[in-house]
């Protein structure tokens, strides 16, 4: 088969959604060996389709608690 992926490594503040640049929090591994990121929002949006081209999806949604409209910064 193909090379090690990091399989489970947590995002970082340094990944970012594909859509729209905030903070990444779900990772999404498709059958065709690509990667997408995406935030909490736009994950959701296109959740459905994800469940067809993905083959895993991290998931750290769970760690927004209460999910600001915008980007927030870092100030906790
Ligand atoms: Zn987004």
């Amino acid at each position: 088969m193909t090379t090690a992926l990091a399989p489970s490594s947590t995002l970082s503040a340094a990944d970012r959604c594909d859509r729209c640049g905030a903070q990444a929090y779900v990772r999404v591994t498709l059958t065709s060996g690509g990667e997408l990121l995406f935030c909490a929002h736009h994950s959701r949006e296109h959740a459905e389709k994800l469940r067809n081209i993905a083959i895993t999806i991290h998931d750290e949604t769970g760690k927004l608690e209460d999910t600001p409209a915008v980007a927030a910064e870092d100030d906790r």
